[in-house]
């Protein structure tokens, strides 16, 4: 029973049907000027159209990067040596991805000025700390969309609304990597400038991503070679998972009908969970229903973790990016130590069904009845 689509999904049939297809049957590299070479190239132009589609983009303003940790990186950095004559303040959440943390972080050294917004004990970012946060020489915003350890939706159109009158020249970057293909996103009415995606969290395979970048912005590149991604992201494009991708986003079927579903799960997960008087739920009511973060009072997250996972249970103890350390996320939030060391992250699929969740509920039962208490 997989309840970790969070760190990353089962690639779906259609992508891994593509993958296949491509590695036997279209391998030539789409740089090349024969026909091989152009089969490849229809294919991956192809899958942009499939791609920049889901999230109201042109295919233009797709650029494939290895992952979204790249596409962060190339988003933030690009932005930083783009605008650092203009000022040098930067504005971030304290709940980002280490993709986005750490790149940031990495920009302080070089003198820029980092504000990173705390989450309210719920998760969430208000507008109120957007206001405060965002002022004339911000150059650039970064916000995630969903947080990938508790789900709380962070309000990136608001940020723009405000970056409109206060610093209209700022870039508003987005991490949509627990968004997209999970709820309905268009680029231009979330007003970002550039936006990144992740094929694993969405049934697609490891190892390909996108950066959407709106096709009005200019970037330095950051890395160099064969001109490949319009300089945005030399080297040969992996054409297998380009194609893989695109398997997964025609096999999303209708996300609204999928998220109407999801509502319902994560409801049940919360009434059932709730039940259990040794449970707390961490993630906000009004979170993405895709992930659910709870803790289980008194007893340490990867021992309950282990036990689920003797019962065939799979879930995280957080980010599985931050294997083994404390949730930042949660400390970020205020909540106590005991509840950062038992807290387990559920995170669903469409594919999960309310019988998943009373079996959970079942084997935290007997981990309570059976195991010791920290
Ligand atoms: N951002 C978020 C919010 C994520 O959850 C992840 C994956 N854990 C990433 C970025 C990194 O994505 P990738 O695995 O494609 O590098």
């Amino acid at each position: 029973m997989y309840l970790d689509n969070s760190a990353t999904t089962k690639p779906c049939d259609k992508a891994i049907e593509n993958i296949n297809n491509v590695l036997l049957n279209n391998w030539g590299n789409p740089s090349s000027l024969h026909t091989l070479g152009m089969y490849a190239e229809n294919e991956m132009n192809d899958s942009r159209k499939v791609i920049a589609s889901l999230i109201g983009a042109v295919p233009q303003e797709i650029f494939f990067t290895s992952g979204a940790t790249e596409a962060n990186n190339i988003s933030i950095l690009c932005s930083a040596k783009k605008l650092k004559k203009q000022g040098k303040r930067i504005v971030t959440s304290a709940i980002e991805h280490h993709s986005v943390l750490d790149t940031v972080k990495s920009l302080e050294a070089e003198g820029f000025e980092v504000v990173y917004i705390k989450p309210d004990s719920d998760g969430n970012i208000s507008e109120e700390a957007l206001s405060r946060a965002i002022t004339p020489d911000t150059v650039l915003v970064s916000l995630m969309l969903v947080n990938n350890e508790v789900g709380s939706v962070l309000p990136v159109s608001k940020a723009k609304a405000i970056m409109k009158n206060v610093c209209p020249r700022a870039i508003l970057h987005c991490d949509a990597v627990q968004a997209v293909g999970k709820m309905p996103i268009n680029v231009n009415s979330l007003g970002v400038d550039l936006l990144t995606a992740s094929a694993h969290k969405l049934h697609g395979p490891k190892g390909i991503g996108f950066l959407y970048k709106n096709k009005n912005l200019h970037l330095p590149p950051l890395t160099f070679g064969g001109g490949q991604e319009k300089d945005m992201r030399p080297g040969t494009e992996s054409v297998p998972l380009i194609s893989g991708f695109k398997g997964a986003v025609q096999s999303i079927g209708n996300i609204n009908a999928n998220l109407e579903y999801l509502n319902q799960l994560h409801a049940f997960a919360v009434e059932k969970l709730s039940e259990l008087e040794f449970v707390s739920i961490n993630s906000p009511e009004n979170c993405c229903p895709y992930i659910l973060n709870i803790s289980v009072n008194g007893f340490r997250s990867e021992t309950l973790l282990h036990f689920l996972e003797s019962k065939n249970i799979f879930v995280s103890s957080g980010s599985a990016c931050a294997k083994g350390k404390g949730s930042y996320v949660l400390a970020a939030m205020g909540k106590s130590a005991d509840i950062i060391d038992s807290a387990l992250r559920i995170s669903f699929c469409k594919h999960n069904k309310e019988e998943d969740i009373l079996l959970l509920c079942d084997a935290l039962k007997e981990a309570v009845g059976r195991l010791k208490k920290r």
